[in-house]
C-alpha cells in the first residue's frame, strides 16, 4: 500500500469539517470506513460525519454512496452515469448489514439515489433484489423524483462512442480512458465498508456499470456475495472493475470466506484476484478488476490486477488517506 494523499481535516469536505453533532466516541472510536477509488474519500468524509452524529451503519454507507451518485463529474456511478449502448442510463446498487439485511436494485432508470432505493427494497419489502421497469416503479411508488441521469456530457460520450461503436466486454472502459489516478475520468463503481467499534459491518456499492453496455446487462455490483458481502464476525469485501469477472467467481463472497478461514483481509484479495487470473488466463489481459476488504477489527485489504486502482480508508478520528493498491500484473 503506497500512500498518495492524506487528506486533512479541513479539507475533508463539509460533512467531516462541520458534524453538528459531538463526536460520541464509543460510536466512532473503532470505526473505518473504506471505499473504493480516490472519489471514495468525500463519500467517507459523508458516511463518517453520518455516523458521527448518531446514525447507524445503513445510514453511514447510504450516505457515502449518494456523494459520488450526485456528483455530475463523476460518469459511473448515479447522476451523469454513462449510458448504456442505446443511450438509457440504468443503475445497480446492493446495501447489506450483518444481520441479514439485503436491498439491491439493478437496471433502475430515471432515479439518482439507487443506493436509497437499494435501501427501500431491503426495509420495505420482502425481497432482496428489484430490476429494471419495476425497479423503476417502485422508486417513483416511494417517492423519489423521476429524473433524467444522462447529462449532456455523457451523451456527447455516448455519442462519440457510437461514431467508432465496437462493444468489448472483456475491456474494463473507465480505466482505459484515464489511468491518472485524481484526474477528471479517473473514477469507477463505489464499494463502501464501514464498521464500528464493537465489530458490527455494513456495506454499499452503487455504479452506473460499464459504460455503453449492452441494454440489460447488470454486473457485478447489485448481487449479493459479487460486488459485495458482508458477515458479521468475519468482515466484508467488495469489488470494482469488469463485473463479469467477479461475478463469476461470486469475488465478494469469496474473499469473505478466505477470511472466515482466517485469511487476513489483504490476503485474501490477493487470493481472489490470483483465482481470477488463473481461472481466465489471456481472457482478462487489459482487463481490471479491484477488491477491498474490511476485517471486524478494522484491517484493511486491497488488490487488483492492474495498476490503477486507489482507495480511501477512513481512521476512527476521520482522517482519511488515499492509498494505491498493489497489483498482480505491472501493466
Ligand atoms: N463493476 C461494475 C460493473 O461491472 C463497474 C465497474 O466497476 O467498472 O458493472
Amino acid at each position: 500500500m503506497i500512500p498518495f494523499v492524506t487528506i486533512p481535516a479541513k479539507a475533508r469536505g463539509r460533512a467531516a469539517a462541520t458534524g453538528t453533532a459531538p463526536m460520541s466516541a464509543g460510536r466512532v472510536s473503532g470505526a473505518v470506513i473504506l471505499s473504493t477509488w480516490d472519489f471514495g474519500a468525500a463519500a467517507n468524509a459523508a458516511a463518517f460525519a453520518r455516523l458521527r452524529s448518531g446514525g447507524t451503519l445503513i445510514d453511514a454507507v447510504e450516505a457515502g454512496g449518494m456523494v459520488p451518485e450526485a456528483d455530475p463529474t463523476n460518469h459511473s456511478v448515479g447522476y451523469a452515469g454513462y449510458p448504456d449502448r442505446d443511450g438509457h442510463v440504468t443503475l445497480d446498487a446492493v446495501i447489506m448489514d450483518d444481520a441479514g439485511g439485503v436491498g439491491a436494485v439493478a437496471a433502475l432508470e430515471n432515479t439518482v439515489h439507487a443506493i436509497s432505493v437499494a435501501r427501500r427494497v431491503m426495509e420495505r419489502t420482502p425481497h432482496t433484489l428489484l430490476v429494471g421497469e419495476g425497479a423503476t416503479r417502485f422508486a417513483r411508488d416511494q417517492g423519489f423524483p423521476q429524473q433524467s441521469l444522462l447529462t449532456p456530457d455523457s451523451e456527447k460520450a455516448w455519442r462519440d462512442w457510437l461514431k467508432t461503436a465496437k462493444y468489448q466486454p472483456e475491456a474494463n472502459s473507465e480505466n482505459r480512458i484515464t489511468r491518472t489516478p485524481g484526474g477528471a475520468l479517473d473514477h469507477d463503481t463505489i464499494g463502501l465498508l464501514a464498521r464500528t467499534a464493537d465489530g458490527r459491518m455494513a456495506g454499499a456499492c452503487t455504479t452506473s456499470g460499464m459504460a455503453f453496455k449492452m441494454r440489460g446487462r447488470v454486473g457485478d455490483s447489485p448481487q449479493v456475495g459479487s460486488g459485495l458481502y458482508v458477515e458479521a464476525g468475519v468482515g466484508g469485501a467488495t469489488s470494482t472493475g469488469l463485473g463479469e469477472e467477479v461475478t463469476r467467481v461470486a469475488g465478494s463472497a469469496r474473499v469473505v470466506a478466505s477470511m472466515r478461514a482466517g485469511a487476513t483481509p489483504q490476503q485474501a484479495c490477493e487470493e481472489v484476484v490470483r483465482h481470477i487470473a488463473k481461472l481466465r488466463g489471456d481472457a482478462i489481459r487489459g482487463v481490471q478488476v479491484g477488491f477491498l476488504a474490511l476485517d471486524t477489527k478494522g484491517n484493511v485489504g486491497a488488490f487488483c490486477l492492474l495498476p490503477g486502482f486507489t482507495y480511501a480508508v477512513t481512521d476512527a478520528q476521520g482522517t482519511t488517506t488515499v492509498l494505491k493498491a498493489r497489483s498482480l500484473f505491472q501493466a
